[in-house]
């Protein structure tokens, strides 16, 4: 039996081609550790939603996080957490600002983890419970992710948090909740 991956390219070889280009042209060796926007942003894994494009982020620029329906996590809590600190850190005296910009989606597959008969498949099949990231209505998922920013007493208050809905069949952010601190 012959090898597939010998006689069929894989899409890991086409991007090792794309990287090897991405790396003949590379000129950023000197980014700075911090991201320039001092901004996180959090947004969901669909293949749709990318922020380097969708918001025009360049290397260096922003921290991304994403996971299922870019929502707030136990661990995306943690990682934003861990990571305002380590900015105020790197700051030392003079704190400069930290912004999290959550950016939810339409169409999201989250959205199918709202229907019970799904969350109980997923439960049986893979023992996993996906009921904590179902999304019902977006506007107040948005909202009760960021409440649940707010109440996390390891985030800092001088956090500047904004939520987003991208629609994926228009290419616009929605902004639903201003930036603002969030105390
Ligand atoms: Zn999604």
């Amino acid at each position: 039996m012959s090898n597939p991956a010998t006689t069929h390219p894989t899409s890991t070889t086409a991007l090792k081609d794309r990287n090897r280009l991405f790396a003949e042209g590379f000129s950023d060796a000197d980014l700075p550790i911090l991201p320039k926007l001092r901004t996180v942003v959090l947004t969901c894994v669909d293949a749709r939603v990318d922020p380097a494009h969708v918001l025009g982020i360049d290397l260096g620029d922003a921290v991304v996080m994403r996971n299922n329906g870019g929502r707030i996590t136990d661990e995306a809590l943690q990682e934003i957490a861990t990571l305002a600190f380590m900015v105020a850190m790197l700051d030392g005296d003079s704190p400069g600002p930290f912004e999290v910009m959550i950016m939810q989606h339409t169409q999201c597959g989250a959205e199918r983890f709202a229907d019970p008969q799904f969350q109980r498949v997923i439960k049986g099949k893979l023992g996993i419970d996906v009921a904590g990231s179902a999304i019902t209505d977006h506007e107040e998922c948005l909202r009760n992710d960021i409440e649940r920013l707010r109440n996390a007493p390891e985030v800092p208050p001088h956090v500047v948090v904004s939520g987003f809905i991208y629609d994926v069949a228009t290419g616009q952010a929605r902004e639903i909740v201003p930036a603002a601190a969030l105390a």
